[in-house]
């Protein structure tokens, strides 16, 4: 029998506290277009926990998915990376989309490459752009070498997979005359033999991504207990602390809230680096901020070329000021 050609870009959608992630608003805009330039149909996947109501996927048709297909499953309850990339796998080898794309969130990073490796073909990660060339082909653009070239990748095998940052894309616009196209389907597996998750602990409902202020630590936090300074102000301001990867790599902070190129990239309103020279690693993760403030003792330190407010002082002796500062702002 003929094999089925591979058409059609596919958005791995995800689920996250009951709805939508917005990285898929954000995917479905490079996703149209794709979809397009291709003359192809754009849909959207999501595998969900039984207890997610499907309306919810309502706007991903809003904002320009021609079919989101939903799996849903009580197995689906925590995001299990084998268990979902098995189920992925499947459905991507019955529908043949030529294109994938997927947010590159935690869960996103850890189940592309599964996905990618198991239908035998080439990913991209952490694009910052895609563009179709005059062929149809995806071109996945990404910076490479340490942000000094942007590299155009194309993809011989199909299909084309590639994972883009969250808040790299503007979201697709809602249109509310869309036709809501929604089709349930049943998982092709619902049991991982080889994984069993007895409990999930949670660090925090909210994700650094999302953080309107991020108060962030660098190697000028001399040890672990000091993160609480951070922690203080950033529960005052109502936001999140983040941390560079000098704290990752000394083992003081968790990769999950690491800013920057191998990180998490934020667009707070405010953003204050607390300690952190400002290597263009760092800076790649925070540098759309609203508003910088910068506490570094060395006052050459390249974090002060853009900041918008600076202190050049001992980050012990200014957090608390700043922090009481606040405080007595808010009262
Ligand atoms: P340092 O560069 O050591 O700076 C510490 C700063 O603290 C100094 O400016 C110092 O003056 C100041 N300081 C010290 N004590 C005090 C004090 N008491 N009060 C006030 N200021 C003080 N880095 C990231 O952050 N995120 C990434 O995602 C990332 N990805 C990378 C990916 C690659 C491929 C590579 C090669 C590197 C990556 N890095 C990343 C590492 C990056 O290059 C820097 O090494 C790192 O950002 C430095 O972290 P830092 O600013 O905390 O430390």
């Amino acid at each position: 029998m003929e094999e089925k050609k591979y058409s059609g870009v596919l958005i791995l959608a995800e689920t996250e506290h009951g709805k939508v992630h917005r990285v898929a608003y954000e995917l479905l805009n490079k996703g149209r277009m794709i979809a397009d330039a291709c003359g192809e149909s754009l849909s959207c996947l999501l595998l969900a926990p039984d207890t997610f109501e499907t309306s919810a996927c309502s706007e991903l048709c809003q904002r320009g998915a021609d079919q989101v297909y939903v799996m849903k499953s009580a197995a689906f309850r925590h995001p299990e990376e084998v268990l979902f990339a098995q189920n992925i796998v499947s459905f991507i080898e019955e529908k043949r989309p030529d294109t994938v794309l997927v947010g590159a969130t935690h869960l996103g990073r850890s189940l592309a490459p599964r996905v990618a490796a198991a239908l035998g073909t080439g990913l991209t990660a952490d694009c910052t752009d895609l563009q179709v060339d005059a062929d149809g082909n995806l071109e996945q653009i990404r910076p490479a070498f340490s942000d000094n070239i942007l590299a155009h990748i194309k993809t011989v095998t199909r299909p084309q997979m590639a994972t883009v940052r969250y808040k790299e894309f503007q979201e697709a616009p809602v249109n509310d005359g869309a036709q809501i196209q929604i089709r349930e389907i049943a998982p092709y597996i619902e049991e991982n033999q080889s994984v069993k998750i007895e409990k999930t602990v949670s660090i925090g409902d909210m994700d650094i991504t999302d953080a309107e202020v991020v108060v962030a630590g660098g190697r000028g936090i001399r040890k672990e207990e000091d993160l609480a300074l951070l922690q203080e102000l950033a529960d005052l301001l109502g936001g999140q602390v983040g941390v560079s990867r000098a704290l990752v790599d000394a083992g003081m902070a968790p990769s999950s809230i690491q800013v920057g190129y191998s990180g998490n990239r934020v667009k707070p309103k405010v953003y204050i680096a607390c300690g952190i020279s400002g290597a263009p690693q760092h800076l790649a993760g925070m540098k759309e901020a609203d508003v910088i403030i910068a506490v570094n003792n060395d006052p050459s330190a390249p974090i002060f070329n853009i900041a918008d407010y600076g202190f050049v002082g001992d980050l012990y002796e200014v957090l608390p000021q700043l922090t009481e500062h606040f405080r007595k702002d808010g009262q």
